[in-house]
């Protein structure tokens, strides 16, 4: 086995994607962590060369190429044999990867294909000192469990976007490592590519607002609920809400859901008006640098989550808050 902890790099055009960065970022801590492990980006693709100077600036100590143009698109299955042969080759301990939408289709193809361990959906990953613990919430959020894969290698585990910090390492002396694709010259794959649509950026992007307003079901009355829409014009935050605000019809979709089956978000201030504070949602929340909670019930769990927290009806509160600012 390779002392080697390798992450897929997706890419968005010569873009890596996020995750990439945020992936690059936690296994070279983790590398520090275990003593002795290089970090490798792996890239599949066609004229592979324009994402390099990206992949070294977020860290990565060796960059394992497969170029050939049948990878110029992304297909599961050509990907999937590719990376599996890499991974026959070079036998590194650890590969991760993005739980994004070709994510999650690409981690367990490949998986499948070793034979070996996938935890997925993590939202962190920890080295406890004698092996790497992948964090997965279960039971619909309510408890963070620990999974770990004993005996099979690669250990494997995609990570969901937007949860890991992404610090800028140390630079690195960079090792590129072209593979052999001609194989890919006779495989012949399934998938049709048909087109490829970039989705542009949402107007309401929680995830990279630097002041969200989240509602609850507590914000459904029509005057919390202005309130609500007030302050978020007021401070030009972003609009977020629960699964609840959901149920009540107040909002239609989980386009801007905080949560396990929603979105994670950072924001230097964020702003949770009517929200009781279940596990499912606090587990989207944490990367917040700043708290402020309204709520009528003092006991209300978001507290315990809280910097500030404002005792009170919303309805009540948020109107003379948008007065003061
Ligand atoms: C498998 C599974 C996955 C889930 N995933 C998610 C998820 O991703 N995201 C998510 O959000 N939930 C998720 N849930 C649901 C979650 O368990 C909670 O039910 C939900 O988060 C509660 O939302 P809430 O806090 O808005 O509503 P509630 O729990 O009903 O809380 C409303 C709060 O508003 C306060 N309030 C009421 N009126 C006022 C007022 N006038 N002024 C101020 N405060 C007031 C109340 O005191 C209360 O604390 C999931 C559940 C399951 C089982």
């Amino acid at each position: 086995m390779a002392k080697e902890i390798w992450v897929f790099a997706e890419r968005n055009g010569n873009e890596p994607a996020g995750v990439v960065y945020e992936l690059l970022s936690k296994s070279r801590a983790l590398a520090k962590e275990m003593g002795g492990y290089k970090v490798a980006a792996i890239v599949l693709g066609s004229g592979n060369l324009l994402t390099f100077d990206k992949l070294m600036e977020g860290g990565a100590e060796i960059i394992y190429s497969a170029d050939h143009p049948a990878l110029g698109d992304y297909r599961c299955d050509l990907y999937g044999l590719t990376l599996e042969k890499l991974v026959r080759e070079h036998a590194p301990e650890y590969l991760f990867m993005g739980a994004t939408g070709i994510g999650s289709e690409l981690a367990p193809t490949t998986a499948g294909l070793l034979k070996t361990g996938l935890a997925a959906h993590c939202i962190d990953l920890r080295w406890n000192g004698q092996r790497l613990n992948c964090m997965v919430p279960a039971f619909g959020g309510k408890v963070v469990s620990e999974i770990y894969i004993p005996n099979a290698r690669p250990v494997m585990a995609s990570v969901r976007p937007g949860i890991l910090d992404a610090e800028v390492p140390a630079p690195a002396d960079v090792q590129i490592m072209s593979t052999d694709t001609a194989f890919l010259g006779t495989a012949e794959s399934g998938e049709e590519f048909l087109g490829f649509e970039t989705a542009g950026k949402p107007e309401n992007d929680i995830t990279e607002a630097q002041v969200v307003v989240a509602a609850g079901r507590g914000a459904a009355s029509d005057a919390a609920w202005k309130g609500v829409t007030d302050l978020t014009e007021k401070l030009g935050a972003a609009l977020a809400w629960s699964r609840a605000l959901i149920d009540t019809g107040r909002v239609s979709d989980e386009s801007a859901m905080i949560g396990t089956s929603g979105k994670s978000v950072k924001p230097r201030v964020l702003i949770n008006v009517g929200v009781s504070g279940a596990a499912q949602y606090i587990c989207g929340i944490g990367k917040s640098r700043t708290i402020i909670s309204i709520n009528k019930d003092k006991s209300a769990k978001i507290f315990e989550h809280s910097d500030y927290g404002v005792v009170g009806d919303a309805a009540k509160i948020l109107p003379a808050l948008i007065e003061k600012l």
